[in-house]
């Protein structure tokens, strides 16, 4: 069956502004290499979970899919409709198919807005619905997402974390989409409420048939939820397959470090088993493999020719790691 959503080479780059000094001497133009060439597929109502450290480029890659930002290369198709590159006017009706829960739901959600408002701002924008027809759905939703509707007319502050994290999953829900990019939406919860937000993001997706991409940069939580997982490094995936074999038996040597670091990979005490060093900048990403600097198997190979996807027939996953293609020599 044809994915809902698909992409091939997508590539983010950003031209780092120049300060003055920088202009005055005309230094050339230096580009942060946010994602690179990044293939991935979801099917409807499958979750893909991505997986990586900070600053690998799982959010930038989530926004692009959502035509949030606009790719510099590659295609994306979205029930079979090419949007990389779509102007704006003829994306606005797929904007309500594709949705967002973002991490941090206090700085997403407007303060000055009671929560009626935040939640049938969609319905206003995409369907032009108001009044009695407005405040049903958006009663329905509330109920779905387990708040008071007594609530309709408080505001962000006056609200737990959780609570506010479910604000913003009406939001994105509201409008019944069929895909949520949901990017590290428990990572600033409390451990004893992020449970709970990941059963409610769960029931929801089986009831609505939701696709997803799920980020997280703990595998606990993404394994929770995702039948696939796509490990990221450097802006670019590196290995990919269903969740069982990538935990089970991890091809590429980012993900081993990965798994050896389970169960929160954000910790400092814990961040320094994920692999030997820091991420490079991807301003100036290592030649060959990205991974070379820290990756405990590398060859002279590995410093020269970046390793291509490779599929493994054992498994049914794919890794980009010479290992798996003739080898690091
Ligand atoms: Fe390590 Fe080489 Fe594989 Fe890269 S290609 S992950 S450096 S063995």
């Amino acid at each position: 069956m044809t994915p809902l959503l698909q992409a091939q080479g997508v590539t983010k780059h950003y031209a780092l502004a120049h300060g003055l000094g920088e202009r005055l001497l005309r230094k050339p133009v230096r580009l942060v290499r946010a994602v690179e060439g990044v293939d991935l597929a979801i099917g409807r109502g499958e979750t893909l979970g991505l997986i990586g450290e900070s600053g690998c480029g799982k959010s930038t890659l989530g926004r692009l899919l959502l035509r949030l930002h606009e790719p510099t290369a590659g295609a994306i198709r979205f029930d079979g409709q090419e949007i990389a590159h779509l102007p704006e006017p003829a994306l606005r009706p797929l904007r309500r198919r594709m949705q967002i829960v973002f991490q941090d739901p206090y700085a997403s959600l407007n303060p000055r807005r009671t929560v009626r408002e935040i939640v049938s701002l969609p319905l206003a924008l995409h369907e032009k619905l108001r009044g009695a027809e407005a405040e049903r759905r958006v009663g329905a939703m509330l109920d779905r997402v387990g708040l008071a509707r007594a609530h309709l007319d408080r505001y962000p502050h006056q609200f737990s974390g959780g609570q506010r994290q479910r604000i913003g999953i009406a939001r994105a829900l509201i409008l019944h989409p069929d895909f949520v990019v949901c990017d590290e939406p428990v990572s600033a919860l409390d451990v004893s409420v992020q449970a709970q937000v990941l059963a409610l993001l769960r029931e929801l997706r089986d009831e609505l048939g939701l696709a997803m991409l799920f980020i997280s940069h703990d595998l606990a939580v993404v394994a929770h939820l995702a039948a696939r997982i796509a490990v990221m490094y450097l802006g670019r995936v590196v290995e990919e397959g269903p969740r069982d074999a990538v935990i089970r038996r991890p091809a590429h040597p980012y993900t081993q470090a990965l798994l050896a670091a389970v169960p929160r990979l954000d910790t400092p005490a814990v961040r320094q088993h994920v692999a030997a060093g820091d991420l490079p900048s991807p301003l100036a990403p290592p030649p060959g493999c990205p991974f070379h600097p820290r990756c405990p198997e590398a060859g002279p190979r590995c410093r020269t020719e970046i390793p291509r996807r490779v599929a493994l027939a054992e498994t049914g996953h794919a890794a980009a790691c010479h290992l798996h293609d003739g080898g690091v020599g």
